[in-house]
This record gives structure tokens, sequence and C-alpha cells, in this order.
């Protein structure tokens, strides 16, 4: 479904990728965990082809996103499959983003009705089903500023389905939380996941919750993939003295 090949990625003289290859399968759901700066976010960022990698390839479909220009600059393969595999992905954020003259109904409306011109009708319709979804029908005209942040962090995933993703990426959602807000927003990720048709990306914190709902998780260190498994491998005892050492901050 999605392929990394060798991929690199520097920002000015620092390399912050440095070799990445990764199978992502149908319906797969990944924890990616590891130390600050390790890469994380980039990988989420390539994924959602925010990022471009500075070499290897990234392959959607059986298709490069990107090819080489004969400077040797990476750029769009074919703009048209870009959209497509965008328009495939749905991505949850640390912040929110939500919308603040709009309510929360609203918020959810928009990218439906704007990005997929869908007719307003079908867009409410579906909008709801989500905020039901995620556990907050009965705040659909409050405003993001009257509801709490885990409730936001909901509408921002409501926001995401909404779309009908085929992958969805959580970038470290709940670390802006208050801890007590943590656990709602949780059970919604594993909610989705259990549902299992959707493959998803995690990049947590939450050890308890990766070992829970991941069928693989990656452990990224320094830029590269420094150990993968299932979360037993992983969690397991590790030969790994970096994965041993990181996931001891957690015990
Ligand atoms: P954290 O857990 O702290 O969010 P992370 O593992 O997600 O970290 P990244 O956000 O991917 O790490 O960042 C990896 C490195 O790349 C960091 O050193 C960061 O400063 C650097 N970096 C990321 N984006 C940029 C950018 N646009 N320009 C320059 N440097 C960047």
């Amino acid at each position: 479904m999605v392929k990394f090949k060798d991929v690199h990625k520097s920002f000015g003289d620092v390399e912050v990728l440095k070799g990445i290859n990764l199978d992502l399968m149908p319906a797969e759901k990944v924890a990616v965990i590891g130390p600050s700066g390790s890469g994380k976010t980039t990988i989420i960022r390539m994924l959602m082809t925010l990022e471009q990698p500075t070499s290897g390839s990234i392959i959607v479909d059986g298709e490069n996103l990107w090819q080489m220009e004969k400077s040797g600059r990476l750029v769009t393969a074919n703009e048209k499959h870009l959209r497509q595999v965008r328009g495939d992905i749905g991505m949850v954020f640390q912040h929110f983003n939500l919308f603040p003259h709009m309510t929360i109904l609203q918020n959810c409306m928009t990218a439906p009705i704007h990005v997929k011109q869908e007719n307003k009708a079908s867009a409410k319709a579906r909008a709801i089903e989500m905020l039901d979804k995620v556990g907050l029908g009965d705040k659909l005209d409050n405003y993001p500023s009257q509801i709490s942040g885990g409730q936001k962090q909901r509408v921002a995933m409501a926001r995401a389905l909404v779309m009908r993703p085929k992958i969805m990426l959580f970038d470290e959602v709940t670390s802006a939380l208050d801890p007590e807000l943590v656990e709602e927003v949780l059970e919604v990720i594993r909610d989705i996941a259990h549902e299992g048709r959707m493959t998803m990306v995690l990049v947590t914190h939450e050890m308890e919750f990766a070992r829970d709902i991941a069928d693989r998780v990656l452990f990224l260190d320094k830029g590269v993939i420094a150990e993968q498994g299932t979360p037993s491998e992983v969690f397991g005892h590790s030969e790994n003295e970096r994965l041993d050492s990181f996931l001891r901050r957690f015990r």
C-alpha cells in the first residue's frame, strides 16, 4: 500500500532520516515510538506528502510519489496521483487546529463541502454520524472555546473521519492534553482501530496503548528504524540498549 525505500531526509546540513525502509499494509496498525528528535514527525509528514525525501522513494499503490529531475532534485511524479493520495489520508495532530469561529458541526462539514464538493445535506449527515461516533453528538452547536481539550481532539478526529480516509495518521495526539483527558481520546482511537478497516500510523508516548492496539511497533532512533516487531517483541526483552533505556523511562 505504502512503501518507503531507503528514504533519507535532510534539513540543511542535518540528516534527520537516514535510510528508512517501511512497508505499510492495508488495515495495519503501526505505532512509532522513539526519543525526541528521532524523526517520528518527519516520517508522518512524509506519509502525509507534506515533505519530500532528499533521496529514496515513496511508493503508494505501486506508483512513485516523487521523481528525480536531471538537476538531482526530487519533484512530484504525478500531480493527480499526489492529490488522490492526499485525499486518502487523514491526520490528527497534537494541536487540534479547529476553526474557532465555526461550530463543532461546521468544523466537520467544511472539508467535505469545499474539498470533495459534497452537497451540504450529505456532508451534514456524515458529520453528525462521525461526531456521534466520537461521543459528541450533543455538542454540535458548541464552539471550540466551549469544550474541553479532550473533546476538541475528538472533534479533530471526527473532522478527519468525515473524509473517509484509507489511512489515518496520529501524531502525539494526547501530548497537549491534561492527564485526565487522555483516556477519552485514546478510547476513541481504540474504537476506530478495533473496527479494523483503516490503516493507522500512530506516533505515541503512550506505551500501554501502543502495546494494546498496534500490530507492529517501530522504534525510531537517530533517524533509523533501530528495532521493529510485534508489541511483545519490542516491549519484551530487547537486546537493543537504546530501546531498553528508552522504555525504562515509561516503567
Ligand atoms: P518529538 O518527539 O520531539 O516530536 P520527533 O521524533 O517527532 O521529535 P522530528 O519532529 O521528526 O522528531 O524532528 C527530527 C529533527 O528534525 C529534529 O532535530 C528537528 O529539529 C528537525 N526538523 C524537523 N523539521 C524541520 C524543519 N522544517 N527544518 C529544520 N529542522 C527540522
